[in-house]
């Protein structure tokens, strides 16, 4: 499941354009506020973390943290693009 929102996010993964109830959205919008990023330095779904994949995405909260992983790679990336630009 994909909206426009999601499409313009592919070429510019930093803008802020988030649809309500689109699982790719909400993942996005959780991967930008950064909330998987203990998760990820200890290499495993803190419990704050996975209560808020939880509340955002219910049974399927494996499912959005596969999405949020493969923002958060899409967004670090555009970071380090623009930062190469910008020196
Ligand atoms: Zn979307």
């Amino acid at each position: 499941m994909r909206c426009k929102a999601c499409a313009d996010a592919e070429r510019e993964p930093t803008r802020d354009e988030f649809h309500r109830g689109c699982m790719s959205c909400e993942a996005r919008a959780l991967a930008s506020l950064g909330a998987h990023v203990e998760s990820l330095e200890r290499r495993c779904i803190t419990p704050q973390y996975r209560a808020a994949l939880e509340a955002l995405f219910g049974e399927a909260w494996m499912q959005g943290h596969e999405h949020v992983k493969r923002w958060a790679g899409k967004i670090t990336s555009a970071a380090a693009r623009r930062k190469e630009k910008a020196t």
